[in-house]
């Protein structure tokens, strides 16, 4: 069976097609501009040449349309027609409590997403348009939709309660509901594999760090706490976003810079993080120049987000109460050594060994701790699509 990957933004799509059979990746793309102007990127796997040029996309659904196009082109096609195509999966953002696994849409599964969208404001009304201009264009082709926060549903009330009046949480849903759950499980499930012991068994703690950064302690292939919240601003400090802070530095700040609530809470979310502290980038490439060439606040920026993670990761073995494996995955965690290296210096009082040679490595799954490190350290490159992929197979096989 050949599935279509969507992951749809308010003006992008990125896209990829996969064959289950050797689970090979056939075409990928992006969509961008969408509502503006519009631009296609497509790469077929297979030799043709890629399709880089506008396109005009008044809606999501000339961008659904204009992927198919080049999918099914003679020049720049990877299958012959639309009808290989078995199936869509659709990544979501908010799966609210509602969605604890990957499910088939349906009517009323598109009307659990739209209840989410108040806890998804930006994120859910674009993966709805994505579904419903797959179903404009491709029909009556099952499609699903996978979930970031459902990996974290296992979490316990203890974890995912915050300390607010409990009507709070039963009349207006505000609890940690986590994200990257798609990647947290498929790297924890590689962990598993690498270390050659069942998943059950294991007690395995993901960072995920790239733009967005966040922990997970998974108990027994389970997400029992996660470092993002109610929404993705929290844990960790990121590229732009400040992760956990004093709540009363909002009153403090509107009452003193005039700003409001709404206006601080962008500035929190895009404006902070590495880049605020740096006042450089958000980009951790640009932070370890800086940082050489003798930039303070860049070796700040940095050493608080290697600490940050370490507290995080201590407090997980801590919750867990001990722990087999640390995972690095995304764009931070699978390319930046020195990052891994710097984290993994506060957590020799684990046991942990790192073997610099095989830290060096790129791309590929890794164990890059030594033999006799207590706990094993692991580089797994993420792959949501594939993930959502293997959901959409499982779901539309029955
Ligand atoms: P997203 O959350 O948008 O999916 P990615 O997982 O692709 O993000 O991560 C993007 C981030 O990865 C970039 O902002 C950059 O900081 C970081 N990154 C990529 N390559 C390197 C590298 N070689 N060294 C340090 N950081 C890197």
């Amino acid at each position: 069976m050949k599935i279509l990957v969507i992951n749809c933004g308010s003006s992008s799509l990125k896209y990829q097609l996969l064959d289950m059979e050797g689970e090979k990746l056939l075409a990928k793309g992006l969509c961008e501009r969408i509502g503006i102007d519009g631009h296609l990127s497509h790469k077929p796997q297979n030799g043709k040449p890629v399709f880089d040029e506008d396109v005009a996309m008044p809606t999501h659904t000339e961008a659904i349309a204009a992927v198919l196009d080049k999918l099914t082109s003679a020049e720049y096609g990877v299958v012959a027609s639309m009808d290989e195509i078995g199936a869509v999966g659709h990544r979501v953002v908010h799966g609210g409590e509602k969605f604890a696994e990957s499910v088939r849409i349906n009517d009323d599964v598109m009307d659990a997403i739209a209840e989410c969208i108040p806890l998804a404001p930006l994120h859910n009304p674009a993966n709805i348009t994505g579904i419903e201009a797959c179903k404009a264009v491709m029909g009556d082709v099952p499609q699903v939709a996978v979930f970031d926060t459902a990996f974290h549903q296992s979490m316990p009330g203890k974890a995912f309660m915050y300390a607010i009046p409990y009507e709070y949480y039963s009349d207006l849903k505000v609890r940690r509901y986590g994200f990257h759950g798609t990647s947290h499980r498929y790297v924890s499930k590689r962990a598993a594999e690498m270390l050659g012991k069942p998943i059950e068994e294991l007690k395995l703690i993901s960072c995920h760090m790239g733009n967005g950064s966040s922990i997970c302690a998974i108990n027994g292939g389970k997400s029992v706490d996660t470092s993002m919240g109610f929404t993705p601003i929290a844990g960790l400090p990121m590229g732009t976003r400040c992760g956990d802070i004093d709540v009363s530095i909002l009153e403090y700040l509107a009452a003193n810079t005039g700003k409001d609530v709404k206006e601080l809470t962008n500035i929190l979310n895009k404006k902070s993080g590495v880049l605020g502290v740096s006042g450089v980038s958000s980009d951790f490439r640009d932070l370890d120049n800086a940082a050489a060439d003798g930039n303070d606040r860049a070796a700040l920026a940095l050493d608080m987000f290697h600490y940050a993670v370490a507290k995080t990761v201590g407090s997980y073995v801590a919750a867990m109460n001990g722990v087999d494996g640390i995972i690095f995955t995304a764009g931070i965690g699978e390319n930046s050594a020195s990052t891994r290296a710097a984290i993994c210096e506060y957590l020799t009082y684990l046991g942990i060994e790192i073997c610099p040679e095989c830290n060096a490595k790129r791309g590929e799954d890794i164990v890059i701790s030594t033999a006799d490190s207590k706990v094993k350290v692991m580089v797994i490159p993420t792959n949501e699509e594939l993930v959502i992929a293997r959901d959409t197979k499982a779901l539309v096989e029955g």
